[in-house]
């Protein structure tokens, strides 16, 4: 299977918007912090997701993703452990730490750093 594509922008409103630290919107990944302060395995873990959509496809992924997050909000009736109880951040959790790895299974096309 071919690498994915992968657009990154740094310094973006998207993960602010979302109480997050990166957002992964296939193509693009939307991180909160510049280029030289964003963490090198929050990019690995925003790379999984990245792996997970070009596995299973745009549309899967995210009704997957939309419809576990409700599922398990509705069972622990809070964000927190909705989000890291979905199955595919518990995924990215345990393999974030693998980030030269995962910084050679994606084609990073193009960077953005968005002025404040
Ligand atoms: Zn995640």
């Amino acid at each position: 299977m071919s690498k994915p594509n992968v657009r990154i922008v740094y310094n973006s409103i998207v993960p602010r918007l979302m109480f997050a630290e990166g957002v992964t919107i296939y193509p693009f990944i939307f991180i909160k912090a510049s280029k030289l302060k964003a963490h090198p395995v929050l990019l690995a873990h925003e790379f999984i997701h990245i792996l997970q959509v070009h596995a299973s496809g745009w549309l899967k992924f995210y009704l997957t993703y939309l419809w576990d997050y409700a599922r398990l909000l509705c069972k622990f009736k809070g964000h927190e452990w909705a989000y890291l109880n979905n199955p595919a951040e518990i995924e990215a959790y345990k393999y974030q730490w693998n980030t030269s790895h995962l910084f050679h299974s994606v084609n990073i096309v193009k960077e953005y750093n968005v002025d404040e």
